[in-house]
């Protein structure tokens, strides 16, 4: 069916002191309806100024550049008030520290009504009370913690409440940000439940940040992989760990392997300066494939089986790439 949002050659850039530091530089991709989109790559790839641009939560003064379409029609410009307004309603999202977004003095129920309020002013206490213990019982929460504090509840109780105050409002589309970073693997693994639960109950959307590839596989339909502010590799989540076709994402597969195996987990080389970036592929100074082309010539996006999208020369197009381009690179 139609995508509820569709991202096109997003840009969002920082001023620093040395220029402008371009943490997302022209992606695109598309979400459809229940859909969820795991969104994997190095810290400073830009994942997380992504999802935050997506909500309209960037520092002020970002530059924010690109289209975005939301169930049929222009998205308001990130960060505008009108932005605002549609964030909460139908635009989620779950951190990763749930105690730093829950008000230690105020009850579970002061939560859910405070949510639902500041959209639905006129909502009765017993319709609030109605929508919050659906919402509670689907996450497995019992009501009878409707009138707790959020201290009562354990770490993963917590993750479930704000997942819960999330989609509350019913929002056609969520960003989770390592949602399970700060548990332990037992209660991870039920919030990835959960996740990959929300889809089917709620009809949610759900572009899910990570930099663990184990979580992707279990609840994600399709995974985007970001590099230096792109999408290089993108596709059907089993098409994708089974067969990479992006040479980055073949390094970050082996190095997640490496690191169950030997407890060692790096790709050799550092992720670029994005105020700075290398010419041609960002890549191209890690990769063990490069070639002539790849130093000079950024690649062009290329669909390619199995399943996906990958900016990669060495998928060509062959007709782009000049005389003497395959040669390796020294
Ligand atoms: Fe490696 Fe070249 Fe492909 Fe970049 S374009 S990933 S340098 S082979």
């Amino acid at each position: 069916g139609d995508a509820v949002l569709s991202v096109r050659d997003l840009r969002v850039w920082y001023g620093t002191d040395r220029g402008a530091a371009k943490a997302v530089n022209g992606v695109s991709f598309d979400i459809h309806p229940g859909e969820t989109l795991g969104l994997v790559g190095e810290s400073g790839c830009g994942k997380t100024t992504l999802g935050r641009g997506l909500l309209g939560l960037l520092p002020r003064g970002a530059y924010v550049d690109g289209d975005v379409t939301f169930k049929g029609s222009r998205m308001p410009a990130l960060g505008s008030k009108e932005h605002a307004a549609l964030r909460g309603r139908e635009l989620g999202m779950i951190f990763q520290e749930p105690m730093t977004r829950l008000d230690p003095l105020m009850r579970i129920s002061g939560h859910f009504s405070e949510a639902l309020k500041a959209h639905h002013p006129d909502m009765s206490d017993a319709d609030i009370k109605h929508a919050s213990l659906e919402v509670l019982r689907a996450l497995g929460i019992p009501p009878t913690r409707f009138r707790s504090y959020p201290h009562e509840f354990s770490g993963g109780m917590r993750q479930r409440l704000t997942i819960a105050l999330a989609l509350v409002l019913r929002p056609a589309f969520i960003v989770a940000d390592e949602p399970t970073t700060a548990l332990d693997v037992l209660v991870e693994a039920q919030i990835i439940r959960i996740l990959a639960e929300i889809r089917r109950e709620f009809d949610t959307s759900l572009l899910l940040i990570t930099h663990n590839l184990g979580i992707v596989a279990e609840a994600c339909d399709r995974v985007a992989v970001m590099y230096a502010g792109r999408i290089v590799e993108i596709g059907n989540a089993r098409a994708v760990f089974r067969d990479p076709q992006h040479p980055y994402t073949q390094e970050l597969l082996r190095s997640t392997i490496s690191l169950q195996t030997t407890g060692l987990n790096f790709i050799p080389g550092a992720p670029p300066d994005l105020i700075d970036p290398p010419a041609g592929c960002l890549f191209h100074p890690r990769c063990p494939h490069a070639m002539a082309v790849c130093g000079t010539q950024s690649p062009v996006p290329l669909d390619v089986p199995p399943n996906q999208r990958v900016e990669c020369w060495l998928h060509g197009p062959d007709d782009a790439i000049p005389e003497g381009g395959r040669a390796r690179l020294e």
